[in-house]
């Protein structure tokens, strides 16, 4: 039985102080809540003050990005190596950073290697654009996407998929159950056929894509998907451990 992830990425919001509230908000209500790995991703300035907040938590702490070097001359940057000592998790291939930052599949690919290299937990998304949906290219897209990050990936024991349609990204348009379900069912298939149903059936893969307290219920029933990753909706507290409270009611009922 794969455990629940409800990841939280805060994008490029809130400053250290407004994070520190955050957190404060959070905290309380997210350690009381079981069975669901609760993960949180500020940005990079707010992490090392985040992890002192988190001590003794269960709540765990993921980066946003990271650059694929480990060291060395690449100004503004921030590496795995880095990152190994403030956080457990990273997310990699996010489609903003594919869409503004140039992210090709060949560097999400480095930075998959580069992470799993230092310990960390890649989040690693996938997902096709609307005019790729309405194509009806939703499959091959997706496939190649994984296909390609994953070359030369040996063992992603640790590492946890999230598809997430650009088109349904900070547009209040989410996917449905089936649709998501559906394409998390290939996406499991995919990894089955690069590393074997074993691998497959113990990765954990996410919905993302607009995702609030409301539509909760509609993903997490579906068999397929194992949480999910909340942009917007994880900046605002009592939304996020809705969405925590409500994955974890449902997957009690899914072990009962
Ligand atoms: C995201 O940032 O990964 C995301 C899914 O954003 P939103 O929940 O706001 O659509």
């Amino acid at each position: 039985m794969r455990i629940p992830l409800i990841a939280g990425n805060w994008k490029m919001n809130t400053t250290v102080s407004e994070a520190v509230t955050l957190v404060n908000e959070l905290r309380p209500g997210l350690d009381t809540i079981q069975n669901v790995d609760k993960v949180i991703c500020p940005p990079f300035v707010s992490l090392a003050k985040v992890k002192e907040l988190l001590q003794k938590s269960t709540t765990r702490l993921g980066a946003q990005n990271l650059y694929f070097e480990e060291k060395g001359a690449y100004t503004g940057e921030v590496s795995s190596l880095m990152l190994a000592e403030l956080c457990e998790f990273v997310i990699i291939g996010h489609s903003e950073r594919r869409q503004y930052f140039n992210e090709t599949d060949p560097i999400i690919n480095k930075k998959v290697k580069a992470a799993l290299k230092a310990g960390l937990k890649p989040i690693l998304c996938v997902g096709e654009k609307l005019t790729e949906n309405e194509a009806g290219r939703t499959e091959s897209i997706v496939t190649g996407q994984l296909e390609l990050a994953l070359a030369g990936v040996d063992n992603i024991d640790g590492l946890t998929a999230a598809y997430e349609p650009i088109w349904a990204i900070g547009t209040g348009k989410a996917a449905s159950g089936k649709q998501a379900n559906d394409v998390i069912a290939l996406i499991r298939w995919v990894i089955g056929r690069l590393y074997g149903e074993k691998t497959a059936q113990a990765t954990r893969i996410l919905y993302g894509g607009s995702v609030t307290a409301t539509n909760t219920a509609e993903f997490l029933n579906q068999p397929e998907i194992d949480g999910a990753l909340v942009g917007g909706a994880s900046l605002k507290a009592d939304q996020f451990l809705s969405i925590v409270r409500q994955t974890a009611e449902i997957r009690d009922l899914f072990t009962r």
